[in-house]
C-alpha cells in the first residue's frame, strides 16, 4: 500500500461488513482515518477495535435524519463520505409489498439523500469526495429485483444531481456512483435465503457476468480508493461500473 489516502478523514456507512468492511480496511491501509458507521453496533465496534487508533465506530441508521445528525455531530471534518449501507429485497413487481418497497427506499435512497445533504457542512470548507454505492442493477434491470432496481437507479441519478449542484456552487465536492456486479458478501447470502431455489439463483448470478465469476469485495474497495483520492479530482457525476462485464 502506498499511502494514497494519507491524511484523509473518511466516513463509511455500512462499514461493519461486506463491501463496507473491505473499504474500511483498504482506506486504513492507505493511511486514512475512518469512522465506521453502521446499524450493527457489535460488528462495527469489533472491527474498529481490531483496526486500532485510525478507526472508531459510530451507531447510525441511515434511514433516520436524527441518527445522521447525531453521528455527524461526532465528526469535525469529513473528506470522504462513502454512502455504502444498503439492503436488497428480492421480488418482482407482483411479489414485493408496499411495506417492503418503502423499506428498500428508506435505507437505500433516503439514506444516501440524508448523507449527501448533511455532510456538506463537514466537507465544504476543505473539499471532498462523496461515493454512493449503486449497483449494476441501477443500470440494467432484473425482473426479480423490482424495489432494489428502482432504488439503485434513484441513487445513480441523485448522484448526478448532487455533482451538478456542487459544481455550480463552486464547492470543491465531487459525487460519483459505484456500480458493483454481484460480489460475494453477506448481502448475497441474504438474497439467496429469500429464494425458493438458491442454487439456481447463484448460477444465474454467475452466468450474468461475462467474466464468469462473482466479484470480490477488494475489487470494489479498489475503485473506492481511487474515488477518495486526489487522483480522481476531475471525476464527478460519473458511474463507475465494476461488474465483470455484466452491463455490456
Ligand atoms: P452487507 O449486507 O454485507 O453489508 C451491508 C451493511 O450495511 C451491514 O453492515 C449492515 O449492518 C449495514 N446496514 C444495513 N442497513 C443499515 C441502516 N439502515 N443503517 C446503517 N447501516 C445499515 O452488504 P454488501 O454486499 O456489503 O452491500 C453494501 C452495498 O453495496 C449496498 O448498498 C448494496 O446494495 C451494494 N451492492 C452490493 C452488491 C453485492 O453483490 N454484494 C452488488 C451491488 C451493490
Amino acid at each position: 500500500m502506498t499511502g494514497r489516502l494519507s491524511g484523509k478523514r473518511a466516513f463509511v456507512t455500512g462499514g461493519a461488513s461486506g463491501l463496507g468492511e473491505a473499504i474500511v480496511r483498504r482506506y486504513v491501509a492507505e493511511g486514512a482515518s475512518v469512522v465506521i458507521a453502521d446499524i450493527d453496533a457489535a460488528t462495527g465496534a469489533a472491527l474498529a477495535n481490531e483496526l486500532g487508533a485510525k478507526t472508531r465506530f459510530v451507531s447510525l441508521d441511515v434511514s433516520s435524519e436524527e441518527s445522521w445528525l447525531a453521528a455527524l455531530a461526532t465528526c469535525d471534518a469529513i473528506d470522504v463520505l462513502v454512502n455504502n449501507a444498503g439492503i436488497t429485497t428480492l421480488g418482482s413487481i407482483e411479489e414485493v409489498t408496499l411495506d417492503q418497497f418503502r423499506h428498500e427506499f428508506d435505507v437505500d435512497v433516503v439514506g444516501v439523500f440524508l448523507g449527501c445533504k448533511h455532510v456538506i457542512p463537514k466537507m465544504r470548507p476543505q473539499g471532498g469526495s462523496i461515493i454512493n454505492m449503486s449497483s449494476m442493477t441501477g443500470v440494467r434491470a432484473q425482473a426479480n429485483l423490482a424495489a432494489y432496481n428502482a432504488a439503485k437507479a434513484a441513487v445513480t441519478h441523485l448522484t448526478k444531481s448532487c455533482a451538478l449542484h456542487f459544481a455550480q456552487q463552486k464547492y470543491d465536492i465531487r459525487c460519483n456512483s459505484v456500480h458493483p456486479g454481484a460480489i460475494h458478501t453477506p448481502i448475497i447470502d441474504k438474497v439467496l435465503a429469500q429464494s425458493d431455489d438458491p442454487e439456481a439463483l447463484y448460477a444465474f448470478f454467475v452466468s450474468s457476468h461475462p467474466i464468469g465469476r462473482l466479484g470480490k469485495p477488494e475489487e470494489i474497495a479498489a475503485i473506492c480508493v481511487y474515488l477518495a483520492s486526489d487522483e480522481s479530482a476531475f471525476a464527478t457525476g460519473a458511474e463507475f461500473r465494476v461488474d465483470g462485464g455484466s452491463t455490456i
